[in-house]
């Protein structure tokens, strides 16, 4: 699960990236000035900053200096003004791509998959493989035979899961617990939904079951 700091000061906006963002699988941290930001992405190791260029406190570019002298952590900044100059400063500052405002959702969210990938990219890419499914945990692609299958962040999380651990029964706790985590009750219908979203992907070139139901204890990645 891939964590996002948002550093953005107009509450607005700040909550608008945060419901989206947690609803497409990301865990969400949001800090409204400069240095409850940087204190954020010292105390806490995020996957990326959305960074806002007009911050109270410390203003952005300065902010992306910071976190830029201190780790390579991926951080897009959000502009209000289609300055060339800005977007120039931004990324001479450390910031590895920009969003003038207003945007859409998700063309925010495409820039974001895109910094992700290419980080992972760097930190050496895994292709995970069962029967005619093949995971690619860098550019979190599935082939199913020679079909390209899109998942959503949810769907890959499990589907990842699973490919971690082929033809072992995982129950629903430990499901929730990996794919879940926290901010999960844990007596909704969620993992009967996904598995239903993900069987439906698997299955729709007609390929033969490959999660099944163990009943009374969870679910198993098996080919029979
Ligand atoms: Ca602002």
């Amino acid at each position: 699960m891939h964590r996002i700091l948002i550093i953005e000061d107009e509450p607005e906006i700040a909550n608008y990236l945060r419901r989206g963002l947690v609803l497409e699988g990301f865990q969400v941290t949001v800090a409204a000035d400069g240095p409850t930001g940087l204190a954020a992405a010292r105390e806490t190791s995020h996957d990326l900053v959305i960074l806002d260029l007009m911050l109270p406190g410390i203003d952005g570019l300065e902010v992306a200096r910071r976190l830029r002298a201190a780790s390579d952590i991926p951080i897009i900044i959000l502009t209000a003004r289609d300055a060339v100059a800005d977007r120039v400063r931004g990324l001479e500052n450390g910031a590895d791509d920009y969003l003038v405002k207003p945007f859409a959702f998700e063309e925010l969210l495409a820039r974001i998959r895109v910094q992700l990938r290419r980080r992972q990219a760097s930190a050496g890419s895994e292709v995970l493989r069962f029967g005619n499914l093949a995971l690619d945990t860098a550019a979190r692609e599935l082939r199913v035979g020679e079909r390209r299958v899109e998942l959503t962040a949810k769907e890959y999380d499990l589907l990842e899961l699973f490919m971690r651990h082929p033809n072992q029964v995982l129950t629903r706790e430990v499901i929730y617990d990996r794919v879940w985590g926290y901010d999960f009750g844990g007596e909704s219908n969620i993992i009967e939904v996904y598995v239903r979203y993900l069987r439906q992907k698997l299955e729709a070139g007609g390929e033969p079951r490959v999660i099944h139901t163990v009943r009374g204890a969870g679910y198993i990645l098996r080919e029979d």
